[in-house]
């Protein structure tokens, strides 16, 4: 479903995505990890062409990223994303929040895309919060309406970058239980974490990017039972 190919892109000297190859199929779960710095926001920002790229193709659902207007608004609506920061509209209402992009971009009813976000809004357990503004929830509250707002434009695929990493620990695993069940659901996922619980229970694989490579792309079983990079290696014993 989402596919790159020998893709290349500098910061000013920096190479940080250096021929990076990296299949992602259909209802694929792919967990990306590896040090700070690495080029792993950039890879995930590349997919949505919030970033350029100088070389190499990418390639969803069977077609090459456009380069802009329609069809390049089309495909972002086709994959969805999860920051970090959830980005929410702090003066819009939840059920506001999730219903805002189906009906300005997709051109759904109201009163249907309104249906649509409550279903979700009781997917991510959150269906009695739908009339509270943004500061009225937890961060673990908020980050389960960004995932309720990304689901609602119906997408093919979803990237999430560190969606844990703001959230106080208490608040990460109501977070994770939702992606939990994205992925059983068969939700094509690209997740940058660096839950490793997660990477272990619900990735088809763990890609280790380092310097701006693909390191290893490997089952989890096996690369976090015998990483064969000294990168790897020097990672996972910092971070478990
Ligand atoms: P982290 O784990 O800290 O989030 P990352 O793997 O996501 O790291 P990126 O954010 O992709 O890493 O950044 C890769 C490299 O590119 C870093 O050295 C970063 O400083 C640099 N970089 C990122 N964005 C820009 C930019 N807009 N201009 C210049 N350099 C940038
Ligand atoms: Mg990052």
């Amino acid at each position: 479903l989402i596919e790159l190919r020998d893709v290349n892109k500098h910061f000013g000297t920096l190479h940080v995505l250096q021929d990076i190859t990296l299949t992602v199929g259909r209802g694929e779960v792919v967990v990306v990890i590896g040090p700070s710095g690495s080029g792993k926001s950039t890879l995930c920002r590349a997919v949505n062409r919030l970033e350029t790229i100088e070389s190499g193709r990418i390639i969803i659902d069977g077609q090459d990223l456009p380069e802009e207007g329609k069809a390049l608004a089309a495909l972002r609506a086709d994959v969805g994303m999860v920051f970090q920061s959830f980005n929410l509209f702090a003066h819009k209402t939840v059920l506001e929040n999730v219903s805002l992009a189906p009906v300005k971009v997709r051109g759904r009813k109201r009163e249907d895309a309104d249906r649509r976000s409550r279903e979700l809004l009781d997917r991510v357990g959150l269906a009695d919060q739908a009339e509270k503004y943004p500061a009225q929830l937890s961060g673990g509250q908020q980050q389960r309406v960004a995932i309720a707002r990304a689901l609602a434009m119906e997408p093919k695929a979803l990237l999430f970058d560190e969606p844990t990493s703001a959230l106080d620990p208490e608040m990460i695993n109501e977070v994770l239980e939702v992606m939990q069940q994205l992925a059983r659901d068969g939700m094509t996922m690209v997740v940058v974490t660096h839950e490793m619980g997660f990477a272990r229970s619900a990735a088809n694989r763990v890609v280790f990017m380092a310097d701006g490579r693909v390191v290893e792309d490997r089952t989890p079983e096996d690369f976090f039972t015998a990483p064969r990079s000294e990168r790897a290696k020097d990672f996972l014993s910092k971070i478990l």
